[in-house]
């Protein structure tokens, strides 16, 4: 792996941006090193590859040295920088770096595809493409000189960060549901069981990093919030959830490839159940889930007919990836 990349990319966050030197974690030396690495890779390449595509010259990405599971992505001082924390690699790697999650008699029918792919890694990794194709959008909305232009045309029924999310969050599930659809391609799994389960796994890698962010620690039932439609900095995770879902069931059906919803958010909230190791946490959530469906169709719909009001969200961009 390469330490002379980071460290060189290191040095030119410092000198073109305002971010410090210690706010950047030294991955060097750290125990899972060869991990943050990996994923630096992915995030800096893929920057390399796509920033200019959306005018976003001068982008960074780093590791925040810091102790909450959290990432972001912004406009710095003439520049764009995404990180993640820190935390976030370490936290999923703590339950995903050996192959024994799969092995739990609730997953045991996971057994024989465990056998040909790397199922806990594969968590990993989605997760990591949902986190980054999730900021990426955040840097293409914030691109110099769109969003006060934007911001002014929506309705103040919903909030604009209610909408931005709603739009990054399609983002990284499409990269998420496109990686397993490539895999199963370049696996040869064309059993419709076996592409349902890899599509839990990946639908899983999301579940958890949303929750990882919303709840830092799964320790009693009690810390279930309270449902709410138009509140908060971010939509409500049953939200998220619901036009990810959606949106999920959307790319892989336009790839050939169909399921019930309720079916998949079942599998996905049973394997990210025993990742939290609260059972009844999950039962809790589909039960909100189904409760709650018509007003959350709703409010979906009103986020749409918003969010195509605005030119500068990634829904309104996505062919500059060129795909
Ligand atoms: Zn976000």
């Amino acid at each position: 792996m390469n330490r002379s990349l980071y460290n060189e990319n290191s040095e030119n966050i410092l000198r073109n941006t305002a971010i410090s030197k210690s706010d950047i974690f030294n991955i060097i030396g750290n125990p899972i090193e060869d991990i943050f690495l990996t994923y630096f890779e992915f995030c800096t390449n893929d920057l390399e590859l796509n920033s200019s595509k959306f005018g976003l010259e001068n982008s960074y990405f780093f590791y925040w040295d810091k102790e909450d599971v959290n990432s972001g992505g912004t406009y710095n001082n003439g520049s764009y920088i995404m990180y993640v924390s820190k935390e976030q690699i370490i936290k999923l790697n703590e339950k995903l770096n050996e192959n024994k999650f799969f092995t739990n008699y609730r997953l045991k029918r996971y057994f024989s595809l465990s056998q040909c792919i790397d199922l806990e890694y594969l968590m990993f990794q989605t997760s990591i493409i949902f986190t980054y194709y999730h900021e990426f959008a955040h840097l293409v909305q914030k691109r110099e000189g769109q969003f006060d232009n934007q911001i002014s045309n929506i309705s103040n029924l919903i909030s604009y960060n209610h909408i931005s999310e709603y739009d990054s969050d399609l983002n990284g599930c499409q990269f998420v549901c496109l990686k397993i659809i490539d895999l199963c391609e370049l696996k040869s799994i064309n059993s419709n069981d076996d592409v349902f389960k890899l599509l839990a796994v990946g639908l899983s890698g999301i579940l958890i990093t949303i929750l990882l962010f919303y709840k830092k620690e799964f320790k009693t039932d009690t810390e279930i919030e309270p449902f709410y439609l138009n509140e908060g900095t971010h939509p409500h995770h049953i939200v998220k959830i619901s036009y990810i879902l959606e949106h999920y069931h959307e790319i892989a059906k336009a790839n050939h490839i169909d399921f019930k919803i309720v079916d998949l958010l079942k599998e996905a909230f049973e394997i990210s159940a025993i990742y939290f190791d609260n059972p009844k946490f999950f039962t809790d959530y589909l039960d909100l889930y189904q409760e709650q469906i018509p007003q959350i169709n709703n409010y979906i719909g009103e986020i749409y007919d918003e969010a195509i009001k605005l030119k500068s969200l990634m829904m309104q961009n996505y062919s500059k990836y060129d795909l």
